[in-house]
């Protein structure tokens, strides 16, 4: 039977949606490690976006993924990352849930199968992710901001990592001293405005990966506000992940290296949101015969060309498993 789709009682039926508390890094560390993997049945997820072919990095992550659920014995949760509108393609999705099941990965929840916590595509989801919003407008996390990224990087005019963008200066940050963080502006009233998380200036993010161990990030300094509503009426990366990975109960998170500073950003989400983050398991990054990370423009590292040259889903196994025995954190 289908939840009702009210996005408070989605949200409440969690569990999760209390008040918002303050916790410290501290505290961050034991929720992930004493409380969930211990009393709570092993729930991960596969999440691909549908914007171009899946790659073999993309599949040995979601491999990984697989083979960690199977030893604890969880489900695996597929979820459709569409929430990109532009970029994703229902042409796309199809050949990616194709490419998944050929190489013989399986979930017990997703798009095709149904499950207790659907919808399970992103584009469905939209009335969680404005509830979500509003919850944090509402607590005063958040403020409108009106530059455009070359204004960003024109105020910077410091070089950054190209993965990341640049770190925001704060150029729209209300001053503390009259924050004028209440501007009710709806996220559907298409002002053209980023809305960006406020982040604890110097405040030290801590949390120990399942693959690179301990990790450390220090709010305003190795990140900025970070947006969580785009100017486009699109709802951020950050935000939806960590509205769906808190209502679909997932207790670990599997994923590339290259989210490993995009969790810090998360967990402040979680902690405004009042939810209590999984634990994550960032995965080393599969790179070409020169060392440039694989990216969707890799054609002829995709699956479906794969498949055309006649590789069978053994040969692909065998090559991930060859990836990732040589990976760095040490898995077998
Ligand atoms: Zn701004």
């Amino acid at each position: 039977m289908k939840p009702a789709l009210s996005p408070e009682i989605l949200l409440q039926a969690t569990g999760r949606l209390t008040q918002n508390t303050p916790f410290s890094s501290h505290r961050f560390r034991s929720l992930l490690f004493s409380e969930r993997m211990n009393s709570v049945q092993y729930r991960g997820r596969l999440a691909p976006s549908p914007t171009g072919y899946l790659h073999i990095g993309h599949a040995r992550t979601f491999w990984i993924a697989q083979q960690r659920a199977e030893a604890a014995r969880g489900n695996l949760v597929l979820r459709n990352d569409d929430i990109d509108a532009v970029r994703a393609k229902m042409s796309f999705t199809e050949a990616m849930l194709e490419d998944m099941r050929w190489l013989g990965l399986r979930w017990q929840e997703g798009p095709d199968c149904g499950g207790p916590f659907g919808p399970y595509e992103q584009s469905q989801r939209r009335a969680l992710y404005e509830a979500a919003f509003k919850k944090l407008q509402t607590g005063g996390w958040l403020y409108p901001c009106r530059c455009s990224r070359k204004d960003v990087l024109r105020a910077l005019q410091a070089p950054h990592d190209a993965d990341e963008g640049p770190i925001y200066p704060g150029t729209c940050r209300p001053n503390p001293a009259s924050p004028g963080l209440s501007d009710k502006k709806d996220p559907c009233s298409k002002t053209k405005l980023n809305w960006r998380f406020r982040v604890p200036d110097g405040e030290s993010i801590e949390f120990v990966d399942g693959c690179f161990g301990r990790q450390q990030f220090v709010a305003g300094r190795d990140f900025g506000d970070f947006v969580v509503w785009r100017h486009d009426d699109v709802p951020s990366y950050q935000l939806s992940v960590v509205v769906d990975d808190a209502a679909m109960q997932i207790t670990e998170v599997v994923r590339g290296a290259d989210l490993l500073l995009s969790t810090a950003r998360q967990l402040l989400l979680y902690r405004a949101f009042g939810f209590s983050p999984p634990a994550f398991y960032h995965c080393p990054l599969v790179t070409d015969e020169a060392g440039v990370r694989l990216a969707k423009r890799h054609d002829s590292l995709s699956l479906r060309t794969m498949r055309l040259q006649g590789i069978t889903p053994e040969m692909a196994r065998e090559r991930m498993s060859r990836e990732w025995s040589s990976a760095q954190c040490g898995i077998k």
